[in-house]
């Protein structure tokens, strides 16, 4: 968590009093950034992707598309998404408000500041964010958030575009295809083909990006974290009053990712959403000292040392 001058977003949350439900608090605050998010996303056209070519070969071998993009041509999209999400951000978390505030000034004031917080956020230049943060006057860990919400947005518009041009549907990586981002949920589910006669009972694990939006495949016991594929060493937990809810967990990396079993349920959900209704599996998971593979912002709350209901 940053230290000095610029709060988390736990302690942002805490300031505001200790809620009877935690769950229904968090729920509320993200769900209302994500909904800000998707408006951001709604609203931004597609920019002209110049000369992106993806590499196929460097593209399968584990280069996600955004790799391939000259991705100084979304300063514009950036903008404007966080001329959206940032003043909502602060309506949310108060007490982040003046620094956001701040750093809109400077990216104003100092327009080569934008390239390198774009290095920094889509590429995970930590120099960058580092020096990025000196010359805002924040801390990295804050200056990264409130980049990478109104980063999610505007990648996000640009994703069918960036996924067409690639083989998206042959990757099996634990991270996006598009913009690399680690998943916030595996979901297990139905793809009946065509010619097959038998649909697995077990079904298919596909991830979700927080960041994106997009939706890929990933193969079965194997630890998105750390690669792990010994069965010995992958949990399975199970929260006793929903049995299609799931943690997958890693006794190698100590990581977990939450798992929705959609095999037999006929309704779609909205999984953008998923991740942060299933926010209580995250704190199950982490009072049994797991740490989460997702980056979504709720997830790094911190749960180890709250009374849950879920444990
Ligand atoms: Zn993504
Ligand atoms: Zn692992």
């Amino acid at each position: 968590m940053p230290s000095k001058g610029t709060p988390g977003m736990k302690a942002a949350l805490l300031e505001t009093g200790r809620s009877h439900e935690p769950f229904r608090e968090i729920i509320d605050r993200f769900g209302l950034l994500l909904g800000r998010q998707a408006e951001a996303r709604d609203s931004l056209e597609p920019v002209d992707l110049g000369a992106f070519a993806p590499d196929e070969d460097h593209f399968l071998s584990g280069e996600p598309l955004v790799n391939f993009l000259d991705i100084q041509l979304l300063q514009g999209p950036f903008r404007q998404a966080a001329a959206r999400v940032w003043p909502v951000m602060g309506v949310i978390f108060p007490s982040l408000a003046e620094s956001l505030a701040l750093l809109e000034r400077k990216l104003t004031d100092m327009p080569e500041l934008l390239s390198q917080c774009l290095q920094a956020v889509a590429q995970g230049d930590g120099e960058a964010l580092d020096s990025a943060a000196a010359r805002v006057g924040v801390t990295s860990d804050f200056l990264l958030m409130a980049l990478g919400v109104a980063y999610a947005p505007c990648i996000a518009a640009q994703r069918q575009a960036l996924a067409s041009k690639a083989p998206v549907e042959l990757w099996r990586k634990p991270y996006c295809p598009v913009c690399g981002s680690d998943p916030d949920l595996a979901v297990l589910e139905n793809h009946p083909e065509p010619s097959e006669f038998l649909v697995s009972k077990s079904g298919e694990i596909w991830h979700h990006c927080p960041v994106c939006t997009q939706r890929w495949r990933f193969v079965r016991m194997v630890c998105p974290g750390c690669g792990n594929q010994d069965h010995e060493t992958l949990t399975r937990f199970t929260i006793p009053e929903s049995p299609r809810e799931h943690i997958y967990a890693c006794e190698q990396c100590r990581q977990y990712l939450p798992c929705l079993d959609l095999v037999e349920q006929a309704s779609k959900i909205d999984f953008d959403l998923a991740a942060l209704k299933a926010v209580h599996l995250d704190a199950a998971a982490q009072a049994r000292g797991y740490l989460p593979i997702s980056p979504a912002p709720w997830a790094a709350l911190g749960f180890a040392e709250e009374q849950t209901k879920a444990s």
